[in-house]
């Protein structure tokens, strides 16, 4: 176990063991959640406000309100905002007031699904996977706005979340927390659930940022992902520059090491390209003990949490001895005070509390709403969906009712204000026509019983945290096993059952689930080496011959029935550790095969968060997945199974064949072989890799059935009369329902560049879900932006174009046969890959105007028309000229440029700010920017 290791088992234990004292700590929370919001209550706030505190209920502007709070502060105050304040608190992440200065104490609390971290009284939404799959922005509006309302009611003034990290491979434990595998569909859909929860005067912390895609080796030098920047730039980073661009008050940075450096300890990510290029306001806050140097000061990280490791004592005395200058401080703690004042917390006081109720039938309908359009039909056969208003149902599976699956693991499950299996839901919604009749099929994991030691010598003992057993098994019988481990410890930290050498489970111990089981085929009397690394508390297994009972029985029971609905779950994926397979956990596909061997009528319901292999897929007439779907899972379902709505969801990732297919396939790609973790797939993730490689998956991105049947027709491509790449090109397309239902379809884009630019076959540039009666036609249309038809150049570090013929596709799915309409475009001439410079003295001073010089550097083969350069400048500060400077025409080897007299205001503190420039012509867009430091 190496250090670092060490030190995030123990860290990450402390959190658990506070939060495995379940009933003492609701009650600290409420009672310090009460003790908190009366410290800072709107009462005690407003009379210090009108003696001591003229920052609180003034109408002057944010950074002056800033800069008076500051003067204020001594350097212990400073630290307090920056660092973090231990485990025992009322909110996971946190920072208490400081009344005499009237500073509201801060509760950040999970998360991506809702109101996480063990608090009750709150929604499960559907997982994030599931959100995707609806490709409904506005439904990702709603989604954030219950995340929001539900985090204020419970006082806190953060929400850790969106989770906007890539999909980039199915056996990431956290792909249902994520969004998807694309880029354009994660940042469509993060910025109105970012909306939506700031809506609700709510910080939105979009996290991880960046690069974080697996468990396996998180948060230590072994994570060391190797990427271009290309790759990073196209794929990895747009959701957070969309999260950003659209007004996210923080950034959470991420447990990855990028190229070398932790990502809280990167300045190339959080100052180069967050600060300067992107132009982020807000704060950026460690993931939890995911900073690991003092020196994240300097490099970006205004916040630590939830421990003062590095941003304690440590920082205070590298400010007192000049090692990190006071500016670097009081950069940190302006950039938490900005977004505090933002969103009113010093105004007006959250006067929520972690006890209190938050959950509404509202909320509850939302869940319900988005697991329904999230729910994605992938096989259908002969109709057999939606089932017939009569007729007999029988319902298989531990997940349709003795086990059931909502929500994924980890700081992103939520505790369910109430639940509805899909038993409970099929139940309810049946007609009275039809008979509903429940086989379970197989034990749930727990229920399972012990390896006896008459089969397994010596005799197994469990394990504490750390430890290991090594015994050897002898199978009784030959055929599929079911071995399953318990991983008590509650610590994030995963427990390995290996059969002869090889990996077959890894438990993590995180919230809900901490029983993990597979399923193994043995050989009557031979022995095999069962080891078991890390805390274990049972070793169990069913043997073929227990097994069969409860698989006859429901194969039974499907034989004499109209259909059989068999509900399985992945209930493995989780936070704090990665899949090792994709196969279903337990006996479940053979209890698939026997059901549907019984009945050719079946139809399978998955309940997962990301891909899993479908090995009984020809011989079942259908398939719906449904995600983690929330606490309305049976709800939901069966409103999809009887009809009553359209299955709409879309496939927001890949779903591959086997793990042979996948972008990263190899070791040294994922999990990486220990020493680092190769990025080499590049840009092709996904679906980007499957078409490039000429790959059929199982099912591609944007697949997806509707109970009715559409057809696309009349592709139109409207450019401007000289396409140049500086202008939008729209496409639209007429969408019919030739069914006999109403239903809905996701009409999706794809664009492929030139091939000299090296892109991908195709990647999505805008999508529409519409819902149609039958007959009926709508139009959908599309904007295909210049950022849509660029590309990273790594030589020129920016943006840039290729000129060329641009393919337009648009239909249902990425893959070719799922997209009809096939049209192009021609860029004759581009602006190439000028860029934006900015130069500025490195220290300014407060009043005093000081000359910045913005150029838009020659290039490209267009000459351009009403170019643009302009500043954006922090509040407060003002620039000579005050507008931006237009050029009429500007010809490729023109390089305009403009200086502009730039004035930081004179309460400006002694801190860093960013000088920020664009140059546009049209929808075109370069920038970038500087950090300067002012005097103060
Ligand atoms: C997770 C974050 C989460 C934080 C606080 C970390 O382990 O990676 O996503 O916000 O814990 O719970």
């Amino acid at each position: 176990m190496n250090n670092a290791w060490a030190w995030r088992v123990l860290s990450r234990k402390v959190r658990l063991l506070t939060a495995g004292v379940v009933a003492a700590l609701l009650a600290v929370s409420a009672t310090a959640a009460t003790a908190a919001a009366a410290a800072a209550s709107p009462a005690s706030v407003s009379a210090a406000a009108s003696s001591s505190c003229p920052w609180v209920a003034s109408q002057a502007p944010i950074a002056q309100r800033v800069a008076q709070l500051m003067s204020q502060m001594s350097l212990d105050d400073k630290i307090t905002m920056v660092e973090g304040h231990g485990t025992s608190n009322p909110y996971v992440f946190y920072t208490p007031a400081i009344p005499a200065l009237c500073i509201p104490a801060v509760g950040l609390e999970d998360g991506p699904s809702g109101v996480a971290d063990g608090l009750t009284g709150v929604t499960q939404l559907p997982a994030g996977v599931a959100l995707a799959a609806t490709w409904d922005p506005s439904l990702a509006q709603q989604y954030g706005q219950v995340i929001g309302a539900e985090e204020y009611g419970k006082g806190a003034s953060a929400n850790l979340g969106p989770t906007v990290n890539i999909d980039r491979d199915p056996r990431w434990g956290r792909s249902f927390e994520a969004l998807s595998e694309d880029p354009g569909l994660n940042a469509a859909l993060d910025v109105p659930e970012i909306a939506g929860v700031q809506s609700q005067d709510v910080e939105s912390q979009v996290k991880h940022l960046a690069v974080y895609n697996q468990e396996t080796y998180r948060n230590t030098p072994s994570d060391n992902v190797i990427i271009d920047p290309r790759t990073e730039q196209e794929i990895y980073l747009p959701s957070f520059y969309a999260a950003v661009k659209s007004g996210d008050a923080s950034v959470m940075c991420s447990y990855a090491m990028i190229n070398g450096d932790f990502a809280c300890n990167n300045s190339n990510l959080e100052t180069t390209i967050l600060r300067d290029e992107w132009g982020f306001p807000g704060f950026v806050m460690s993931d939890y003990g995911a900073l690991h140097s003092t020196q994240g000061a300097v490099q970006g990280t205004d916040q630590e949490q939830p421990f003062d490791t590095y941003y304690g004592t440590a920082l205070q005395t590298a400010v007192q001895n000049g090692t990190i200058p006071v500016s670097v401080l009081n950069t940190m703690v302006q950039r938490v005070f900005t977004e505090m004042f933002r969103f009113g917390l010093f105004d007006h006081p959250r006067t929520g509390n972690t006890g209190a109720t938050v959950t509404t039938p509202a909320h509850v309908a939302v869940t319900t709403d988005v697991a329904e359009a999230g729910t994605t039909l992938l096989k259908n056969d002969g109709g057999v969906l939606p089932l017939s208003s009569s007729g007999s149902i029988a319902v298989v599976g531990p997940a349709a009712d003795a086990s059931p699956i909502y929500a994924g693991g980890g700081s992103a499950y939520v505790i369910p204000s109430g639940t509805v299996s899909p038993l409970a839901g099929i139940k309810a919604a049946a007609r009275s026509g039809t008979s509903v009749a429940y086989s379970q099929g197989l034990p749930v994991d727990t229920a399972l019983p012990s390896i006896p030691s008459t089969n397994l010598s010596p005799a197994y003992a469990p394990t504490p945290f750390g430890g290991s057993y090594t015994g050897t098994l002898t199978a009784p019988e030959t055929g599929t096993y079911v071995l399953a481990i318990t991983n008590p410890c509650g610590c994030y930290t995963s427990t390995y059952l290996s059969l002869d050498g090889t990996q077959i489970i890894d438990d993590p111990s995180t919230p809900p689930v901490h029983t993990y089981s597979v399923a193994v085929s043995l050989t009557k009397d031979q022995t095999y080496t069962l080891s078991i690394s890390g805390a274990s508390s049972q070793l169990l297994w069913g043997t073929p011959s227990a097994l069969a009972p409860g698989i006859l029985a429901a194969a039974d029971a499907a034989k004499s029935a109209s259909v059989a609905v068999v509900v399985v779950s992945d209930d493995t994926e989780s936070e704090a550790t990665d899949r090792l397979s994709l196969n279903l956990p337990s006996a479940q596909d053979e209890l698939i095969s026997a059901v549907a061997a019984a009945n050719p009528h079946t139809v399978v319901v998955v309940d997962a968060g990301a891909p899993v292999a479908m090995p009984w897929l020809p011989a079942v007439a259908g398939v719906l997945d449904a995600w983690y779907p929330g606490q309305t899972n049976g709800t939901s379902l069966a409103s999809v199974l009887f009809g009553q709505t359209d299955p709409g969801g879309h496939l927001p990732v890949t779903f591959p064949v086997s793990l042979s297919q996948v972008p990263a396939s190899t070791m040294a790609q994922f999990p990486g072989d220990g020493t680092t973790v190769q990025y080499s797939e590049g840009i092709d993730v996904g679906y980007r890799w499957y078409d490039a490689k000429d790959l059929t998956p199982m099912f591609p991105f944007g697949y997806g059935l509707s109970y009715t049947q559409f057809a696309f027709s009349k592709l139109s491509v409207q450019g401007p009369s000289v396409v140049d790449g500086t202008n939008d090109v729209r496409v639209s397309a007429t969408v019919t329902n030739t069914g006999k239902r109403t239903g809905s379809e996701v009409a999706q884009l794809y664009l492929s560049d030139p091939s000299a630019s090296g892109e991908p076959p195709r990647q999505l540039a805008g999508f529409q879900r519409v819902n149609l009666a039958p007959g009926k036609s709508t139009r959908v249309s599309f904007t295909v932006t210049p950022q849509a038809m660029s590309w990273w150049d790594d030589t020129a570090n920016g943006w840039t174009q290729t000129a060329g013929t641009y393919g337009v596709y648009v239909g249902d799915s990425s893959a070719l046969a799922g997209l009809p309409l096939q049209g192009s475009f021609t860029m004759g001439t581009t602006a190439g890959s000028r860029q934006v410079t900015v130069s500025a003295p490195s220290t300014m001073q407060p009043g005093q105007a000081a000359a910045v010089r913005v150029t838009l550097t020659a290039g490209g083969s267009a000459t351009l028309n009403a170019v643009r350069l302009a500043l954006q400048l922090p509040e407060g500060w003002t620039a000579k000229p005050t507008g931006p400077t237009n050029f009429g025409s500007v010809s490729p080897g023109q390089a305009p440029a403009v200086t502009f007299m730039v004035t930081p205001p004179s309460y400006a503190p002694n801190a860093d700010a960013v000088v920020h420039a664009t140059a546009t012509t049209g929808d075109w867009l370069r920038e970038a920017g500087v950090t300067v430091t002012v005097s103060g």
